[in-house]
């Protein structure tokens, strides 16, 4: 019997993914990995809430629930994903996604797995064409040689236009039974889907990795570019997802929690850097990272105090704390947008 380890996603492509090879007899474990820039997963382990208030799931658990296969979760957010991260060598996407190398690290650990149960075979949900960066001819078998799987990585939605997997040349998976799916349309895959009677997948959200986002792809950037070296913690990225970010002069910044959660998860990383509140109206909780002058104080108090219930007042008191040491400024909450704007990262 062929046994295959299936990184699984839980989404669309490789919930097919999966089928296929299952319809075939293929002995599947699944795994599915945890970046540290997912941002369902993210969220989730924040504490995050649907909009009915649930906590969201675990798409690949549930997938796997529903096919039947026992699904492994690995955590990848390690020091070693984050130099990939930091140091890509194939470079990044259109934001901070370092996508190529990125699928070199999971089908890197994918081969592990598979060497450790003895499996025969990688297999993922790709298809080809269907994303710029990773996804090209070229790129899939670059993927494919530096993880060390040539020959034994399956993309079942594409494989009958890439050239044989070794066990697919052995007859041991029936190369005509897998599909010839290209490009970036879903119209093939919905009607396989409505055909195997597969109804319960998550849309595609259009991005499931906050380094493909525009805005967290600005913020990293602004991080990396002003380090000497190149590289980032894991508690650096849940603040670069967390809040607004205004960049005050080049070694101080400001975070403006957005929400509630936002707020509870700013204060908990407010060691080492100044804590701002409004005491005498609700409003965000806000850091200050580096050694602000008095102008820059006043720009943040400002910021501060615009989103909070005192915007309408002209004169809020902003509350900074660091390590014992505590300071009011007072001021006019920052009405001018183009100052914002200017400044927002
Ligand atoms: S979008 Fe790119 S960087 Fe993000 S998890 Fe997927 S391959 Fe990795």
């Amino acid at each position: 019997m062929v046994t295959a380890i299936g990184m699984i996603s839980g989404g669309l492509d490789s919930t097919l993914a999966l089928r296929l090879l299952l319809d075939q007899g293929v002995r599947v474990k699944a795994v599915n990995f945890y970046t540290g820039f997912c941002i369902t997963e993210t969220r989730r382990r924040l504490g995050g809430r649907t909009r009915d208030g649930e906590p969201p799931r675990n798409e690949a658990l549930r997938a796997g629930a529903d096919c039947g296969v026992e699904v492994e979760l690995v955590d990848l957010s390690g020091s070693g994903y984050l130099d990939v991260v930091a140091n890509p060598r194939h470079g990044y996407g259109a934001n901070a996604n370092p996508c190529i190398d990125c699928r070199i690290f999971m089908m890197s650990e994918a081969r592990r797995i598979m060497e450790r149960e003895g499996a025969d075979l990688v297999f993922t949900g790709e298809v080809l064409g269907q994303r710029p960066m990773s996804q090209r001819r070229p790129t899939l078998a670059l993927i494919e040689k530096e993880s060390g799987l040539s020959g034994r990585l399956l993309r079942p939605l594409s494989a009958r236009l890439l050239p044989p997997t070794i066990i697919e040349q052995e007859g041991r998976i029936d190369r005509s039974r897998l599909l010839g799916i290209s490009g970036r349309g879903r119209k093939d895959q919905i009607a396989l889907a409505a055909r195997l009677g597969i109804d319960d997948y998550p849309q595609p959200a259009g991005g499931c990795c906050f380094l493909t986002d525009e805005a967290f792809g600005r913020k990293f950037h602004d991080l990396m570019d002003r380090r000497a070296e190149r590289r980032i913690e894991r508690d650096e990225i849940i603040l670069l997802a967390t809040g607004r970010h205004f960049r005050l002069g080049e070694r101080v910044k400001l975070l403006v929690g957005r929400t509630e959660g936002e707020n509870a998860v700013l204060d908990r990383h407010a060691e080492g850097r100044w804590r701002l509140t409004t005491p005498e109206h609700l409003g965000p909780l806000a850091l200050v990272e580096g050694e602000p002058d008095p102008e820059q104080r006043r720009l943040a108090s400002g910021i501060v105090a615009r989103y909070g219930k005192g915007r309408a007042h002209p004169e809020v008191r902003v509350h900074w704390s660091r390590a014992g040491e505590e300071l009011t400024v007072a001021v006019a909450p920052l009405a001018d947008e183009g100052v914002l704007e200017r400044l927002r990262l």
